[in-house]
């Protein structure tokens, strides 16, 4: 029987230092594997060290963009050195658009994108993409660039303005797709052909239904796959299935 891979952690968070043995030991009992999304060089790096620790961690590195003042040419460069040298480094990411926190003007945001969407394409690496209060800019982006692909991390658009991006995205779902009044993300996954979507967690953010509110954990994308199974009339194993072979096609794990 398939396990799951939980395509959006971030296991390096302090709120994971107390037990975070016990959570790893959790993760490689119950799970295929985990990804380790940076937001900025820091956590990169402690991505890939912790995938090189770990043989069911991979890395994604990249610059936020809530941390997009923190990119500039000389961090580029090294980006893209990691990504050539370290054999776990899995995609380019988190990178896009956050127009609800606002740290850096819209235009700034955009630059840093296209400059990182660049930067995978020369890497050839897939990308995480982040998109908050700005999905027709960050959309209209990736229509620049037709030869890549990667997930649309936590994704808050319709089924029709994904559409045209499916044949190269995957769309992330996560634990807000079991809060009961989220018909959006419930209707999207009913609509989403199961081969598009891969499980994620964004821990140790976004907490599914029983343990809203609580800390979010890589194991818990079991209620994940439950509810989108429950949307779709589908068995659990079945999700479970197919968004593992997802998560692999694209990381190329
Ligand atoms: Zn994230």
């Amino acid at each position: 029987m398939s396990k799951i891979i939980d395509t959006h952690t971030h296991i390096y968070d302090e709120q994971f230092q107390e037990d975070f043995d016990d959570v790893m030991k959790n993760i490689k009992e119950q799970m295929e594997g985990i990804v380790s999304i940076g937001f900025d060089m820091e956590s990169s790096l402690k991505s890939i060290e912790l995938a090189n620790k770990y043989d069911f961690v991979h890395a994604v590195i990249g610059i936020h963009p809530v941390d997009i003042k923190k990119y500039n040419a000389e961090v580029d460069k090294e980006l893209e050195r990691l990504a050539l040298s370290e054999k776990k480094v899995v995609a380019i990411g988190e990178i896009g658009l956050d127009y609800h926190w606002m740290e850096d003007p819209e235009e700034v945001q955009k630059e840093g994108f296209r400059r990182q969407i660049e930067l995978a394409e020369r890497v050839k690496l897939p990308i995480v993409i982040h998109t908050r209060e700005a999905l027709q800019d960050t959309l209209d982006i990736l229509k620049e660039y037709p030869c890549v692909g990667g997930i649309l991390h936590c994704y808050p658009g319709s089924f029709q303005a994904a559409k045209p991006f499916l044949d190269r995205y995957y769309i992330g779902v996560g634990g807000t797709v079991t809060f009961k009044n989220n018909r959006k993300t419930k209707e999207l996954v009913k609509e989403l052909p199961l081969d598009r979507i891969v499980l994620e967690t964004d821990c140790p953010y976004l907490t599914p239904v029983p343990f809203r509110g609580k800390r979010n954990n890589p194991v818990y994308t079991s209620y994940v796959a439950e509810e989108i199974a429950r949307i779709k009339e589908i068995s659990t194993e079945e999700v479970i299935e197919v968004t593992t072979e997802n998560a692999k096609k694209i990381y190329k794990l």
